[in-house]
């Protein structure tokens, strides 16, 4: 059957999405072949269309184990035979769908990865003509990734055992270039064929809000956009979500909570509850979403910021999938960043793998306190090339709060950091600023240096916020550090020389002194 035939026929569409015509043709000719493509692009069908023209059975890995029943129910839905086996399963159950499979019943068959190097599966397979091997979430065989799964490492060892080596294809919506040469490496992929979409996502709006009251601007959000509409706000703890459900359930939104530490079977209910709009709201942790196929959520608030950029990009991508104009709101708070970094360091990693988790987290950091636009902050993150300074329609581009000169603040910021030696961190460099009469300050003696209490009529706030800008600008370095330090950068001498000028939007700058770290 040719491909636009089984397109219509099976699938009911009659063109494809970008990239899958490339990638489809490609495995069908029998060619390795990698998908990078963001979600809701339409990966599923780059294998399972193959699935159904290639001779043979289609294996398909997905570490998403509470999906793959609706995955395989919508298949059968459009008639093509398909079944899983994982962890859920009874063994009765089992050991049919296995005989099943051996009477080459089926054209598709999803694997848990804990699965493949079973001795049951390793058996089941001898009897079996693989064709293809397709790997969903490829990202997760990347230790560096956001979704490290050590199971998927058995993956290339499992391909060997196979007696005829399979077409390999392998998916995914995350990657980086170094993620993308870890998954050719490590899974092995010969020659692929590759399918880069691009990561732009048109329909959304990008926003970033610093407010001195989480809580009460969510409420308004939510009373004031897309009525009705689904959305997900992302929590960083479970904690947070039980208790943000009961507030917006006090005030009488219909919002349910979905985390780790909840049983598998509520999990699975409220999960489906939000898929059918029996509740519209879903307060989650980041255990949520992973492959979840709901078009029309209208909305992703992160009411605390993620670990850096790929989880923020994969988790706000959740709006939206439908092509619908949805909106992806990170909310800042510096009490966020520090929980981060608490993380980190609480975590046994090695040096190298401290300094890049520290160094996402920052480009994140960076790009809540940037003026540019915020989608080509996350397209440049992506490596993408950036068409137009703007994008009219993320938060940056359409503000229009004024903005103030802060160079002078700039400098005294800067040279004070010089005057320093580069030795010390974000909240020392307030204090000197300041004019602090603390005993750290006093013992180091940095109540001596030209710079001390040169800005002691800004508040703590005012000040970490424009620092905060001009590493988001480049004009200061945070190491990577357990502690991390500020440093001056090649390009800090233009703004200390009055060779360029720094501005900053005025509501940022004038921070309110009675503002808590928690609150903004
Ligand atoms: P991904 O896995 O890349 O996030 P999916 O495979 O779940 O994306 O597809 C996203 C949505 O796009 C699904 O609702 C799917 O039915 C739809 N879709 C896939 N291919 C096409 C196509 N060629 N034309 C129209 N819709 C498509």
């Amino acid at each position: 059957m040719n491909i636009y035939k089984a397109l219509k026929m099976y699938f009911g569409y009659d063109e494809f999405k970008k990239g899958q015509e490339k990638l489809v043709n490609g495995i069908i000719e029998g060619r390795d072949a990698l998908g990078i493509m963001p979600t809701g692009g339409g990966k599923s069908l780059c294998y399972q269309l193959p699935a159904v023209i290639l001779e043979g059975v289609t294996i398909v890995i997905s570490p998403l184990i509470s999906l793959m029943k609706d995955q395989v129910d919508s298949l059968n839905e459009i008639g093509i035979e398909a079944t899983y086996i994982n962890s859920t399963l009874e063994y009765d159950e089992f050991m049919s769908r296995v005989d099943d499979i051996r009477r080459d019943k089926y054209k598709i068959v999803y694997v848990a990865p804990e699965r493949l190097n079973t001795g049951l599966f390793e058996n089941l397979i001898k009897y079996m003509k693989i064709s293809l091997v397709a790997i969903d979430e490829a990202h997760c065989i990347s230790q560096w990734g956001h979704d490290f799964r050590p199971s998927y490492l058995e993956i290339p060892r499992f391909i060997k055992t196979l007696n005829t080596r399979p077409i390999v294809a392998a998916f995914t919506a995350t990657a980086t270039k170094e993620i993308v040469e870890e998954i050719k490496r490590l899974i092995e992929l010969k020659n692929p064929l590759e399918a880069i979409t691009g990561f732009d996502r048109p329909n959304l709006y990008y926003q970033v809000v610093k407010t001195s009251n989480k809580l009460n601007y969510l409420l308004d959000y939510l009373n004031n956009n897309f009525e009705d509409d689904s959305g997900i706000i992302y929590c960083a703890t479970r904690k947070t979500v039980e208790s943000l459900v009961r507030r917006l359930n006090d005030k009488g939104f219909s919002a349910i909570p979905y985390h780790g530490g909840m049983g598998s079977n509520i999990r699975q209910k409220n999960q489906d509850d939000f898929i059918f709009n029996k509740a519209r709201i879903i307060v989650a942790t980041n255990a949520f979403g992973m492959g979840i196929d709901k078009p029309d959520v209208r909305f992703v608030i992160h009411y605390n910021m993620p670990k850096n950029m790929e989880a923020y990009y994969q988790e706000a991508g959740r709006a939206g999938r439908d092509g619908e104009k949805s909106e992806c709101l990170l909310m800042y708070s510096p009490s966020d960043v520090v929980k981060q970094k608490l993380i980190i360091q609480n975590n046994e990693l090695t040096e190298e793998r401290e300094r890049l988790l520290y160094k996402n987290l920052q480009y994140l950091i960076d790009y809540c306190h940037t003026n540019d636009c915020l989608r080509n902050c996350i397209l440049k993150y992506f490596g993408e090339d950036i068409k137009n300074n703007k994008c009219n329609n993320c938060s940056n581009c359409l503000d229009e709060t004024e903005m103030v000169d802060i160079t002078v603040e700039s400098q005294k910021i800067l040279s004070c950091i010089y005057r320093v030696n580069e030795r010390y961190g974000i909240n020392t460099i307030i204090l000197v600023l300041k004019g602090s009469k603390s005993k750290k300050i006093l013992e180091l003696g940095l109540n001596k240096v030209s710079t001390y209490g040169i800005m002691e009529n800004y508040n703590n706030d005012s000040i970490k916020e424009i620092i905060m800008h001009l590493v988001s600008m480049g004009y200061i370095y945070i190491t990577a550090d357990k502690f991390p330090i500020l440093k001056l950068t090649q390009t800090s001498k233009t703004v200390l020389k009055n060779q360029v000028k720094v501005y900053h939007k005025r509501n940022l700058v004038e921070q309110r002194s009675t503002s808590n770290k928690d609150d903004w």
